[in-house]
């Protein structure tokens, strides 16, 4: 069986769906496969959030914003790994992707109030306003289509991300009766609310997802891209595409070989949907496709709780690593890091490694809190008088928990007396907890304010608690690289017609660095966007000729 499309699309994620709508508004015949049963990527488990500066929200906010100031901010962040004409086409595109959406889909944006860039005070950075999301989004008018969006752990799509502590709508929760209310029609906020807008613009459009199809192989004449071979349920079969085959399948992270292969450490824990295994890596590699930012992924410190009816699993530790009243430490009993740093920054902390004695010290890294932490925050759904779980160290005492761990006593006992001490004094001299905007805002602001308090807090209450703190990844960065288009090179740096890359499965724009909340949709969205775009283009040129 062979069929025939303007455009493949590879991936039902954010980077996917959106350059599956993009082709198709373009008038193209678009061919939409996902390889998992269902549909969503892990766009479908996130939070949504998409950093795209200078978007019209920003704009009408009353923010000031310009392209150069996104340039200056992203380049004082690129440490020699970040290509400026990429950034140029990321920084130029943002605001349009925002408004075509809009415009041509029921996608709908809104600025989250508070959240700032991960490196604000940097040159060009900001304190609010590139960061959007979209509104709740009623699944159901995605008809038989609802369950079919796959649904992760951590976010569930009950709230969005301006109601949760970093937002400003609702930090303390929303009430039952507003969760109760949100049943009745199925509305869904954070990634669920962005996937299923972005499914529903695909639905509108004629492109129904075909899922249980794998892109496996890519159909070339030695110059072109023509096609791909896909496995699906019944079989191996052919898909040709007359504009181009878009790579929107996610990165390699849970392929470990290819994980030891390019990353430039250890990567403990993947936190994205199983099905993310490198195939576009593969495919890519195979014809001849140039690579970039292999070494990076969005890093992301995990730990493993027991979630109801998922058994074990990988939680990722954001704003419970920057509340008061916590620190990490490595199997030393020292600090090692700020922790109340970005997530991705975070990663770096990870990859140190003591040459003396060749050893990675701080993976893995254990989290301490004690009851004053636990009773006010929780920790990954569990929350006191319920008794402590399993996968939670609990002791009397520090000496006590410093056995337990196996940390050496007396020096855990000195590292909290030192934490404890600064604490006192609301201030962290040795890694400068608290003192960016950025650690303030994801800490306790509701009941501190944007202070170092709001992230400074002793551990003083017993009983105390350790959990392993392990370097984890959203996904990978590394993939094909491709010019402004998208399109992907070759070694040689010649364009591959044909073959377009977005999201995690190109090789990110970004090197090493997360520009703020949102900092890996935004880019998916964009190239795939662009993706789209051209192969629609270059299929009605093909089509002419
Ligand atoms: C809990 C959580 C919260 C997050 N919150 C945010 C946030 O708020 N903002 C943000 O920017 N990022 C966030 N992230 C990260 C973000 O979700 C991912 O980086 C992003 O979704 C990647 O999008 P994508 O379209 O490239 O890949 P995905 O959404 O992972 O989609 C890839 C799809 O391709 C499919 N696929 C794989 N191989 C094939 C193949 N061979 N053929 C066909 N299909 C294939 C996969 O099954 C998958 O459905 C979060 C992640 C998690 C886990």
């Amino acid at each position: 069986m062979v069929d025939e499309y303007d455009v493949v699309v590879l991936g039902t994620g954010a980077a996917g769906l959106t350059a599956a709508v993009r082709a198709a508004a373009d008038g193209a015949q678009v061919g939409l496969f996902e390889r998992a049963d269902q549909v969503g990527g892990t766009s479908a488990w996130s939070g949504g959030v998409a950093w795209l500066p200078n978007n019209r929200h920003e704009v009408e906010a009353g923010f000031v914003d310009s392209i150069e100031d996104v340039l200056t901010y992203l380049m004082s962040l690129s440490h020699g790994l970040i290509d400026r004409p990429m950034i140029e086409a990321f920084a130029r595109t943002a605001p349009e992707v925002v408004d075509w959406l809009e415009q041509h889909t029921p996608v709908r944006f809104e600025l989250v109030a508070g959240l700032s860039d991960y490196h604000p005070e940097h040159p060009g950075g900001r304190r609010e306003g590139r960061s959007v999301e979209c509104p709740l989004f009623p699944f159901e008018k995605l008809g038989a289509w609802a369950p079919r969006v796959t649904v992760g752990w951590q976010l569930t799509g009950e709230f969005c991300m301006s109601e949760t502590a970093l937002g400003r709508k609702a930090p303390n929760g929303l009430p039952r009766e507003e969760l109760e209310r949100r049943k009745i029609h199925d509305e869904r906020g954070a990634g669920q609310a962005l996937v299923g807008r972005l499914l529903s613009a695909c639905l509108d459009r004629g492109v129904e997802p075909q899922t249980n199809c794998r892109g496996v192989r890519l159909l070339d004449d030695g110059g072109s891209v023509l096609g791909v071979v896909i496995e699906g349920s019944d079989g191996p079969f052919e898909v040709r595409a007359r504009g181009g085959v878009v790579l929107a399948s996610g990165g390699f992270e849970h392929d470990p070989k290819l994980v030891r292969t390019f990353l430039r450490g250890p990567l403990d824990r993947a936190v994205s949907v199983p099905t993310n295994t490198g195939d576009a890596l593969r495919m890519a590699m195979r014809i001849g496709a140039d690579l970039a930012d292999m070494r990076e992924a969005w890093w992301v410190a995990t730990i493993d709780v027991e979630v109801p009816g998922r058994g074990l699993v990988p939680w990722q530790v954001n704003s419970e690593r920057t509340r008061p009243h916590s620190i990490m430490v490595n199997d030393d009993g020292v600090r090692f890091t700020n922790e109340a740093a970005n997530y991705n920054a975070l990663g770096n902390a990870f990859h140190v490694v003591d040459v003396a004695r060749f050893a990675y010290i701080n993976d893995p890294a254990w989290m301490l809190l004690d009851h004053h932490f636990l009773s006010s925050y929780g920790l990954a759904g569990h929350r006191p008088p319920a008794p402590t779980p399993p996968w939670l160290t609990e002791a009397a005492s520090i000496p006590e928990l410093a056995e337990r761990i196996c940390v050496p006593t007396d020096t855990l006992v000195a590292t909290v007396a030192r934490w404890n001490e600064h604490a006192a004094a609301g201030v962290d001299p040795d890694f400068h907890r608290g003192e960016s905007h950025h650690d303030r805002a994801w800490g306790d602001h509701p009941a501190f304010g944007l202070t170092p308090r709001s992230t400074v807090g002793p551990i003083d209450t017993p009983p105390y608690y350790a959990i392993r703190v392990m370097c984890g990844t959203l996904g990978t960065k590394g993939g094909p690289r491709t010019d402004e288009h998208s399109r992907v090179l070759d070694v040689d740096g010649a364009v591959i017609d044909g073959l377009y890359a977005a999201g995690n499965a190109m090789g990110s724009v970004m090197g090493m660095t997360y520009g703020g909340h949102g900092g890996t949709l935004g880019p998916a969205l964009v190239f795939g966007y662009l993706a789209g775009q051209h192969a629609a283009g270059r299929a009605a040129e093909v089509t002419r000729a």
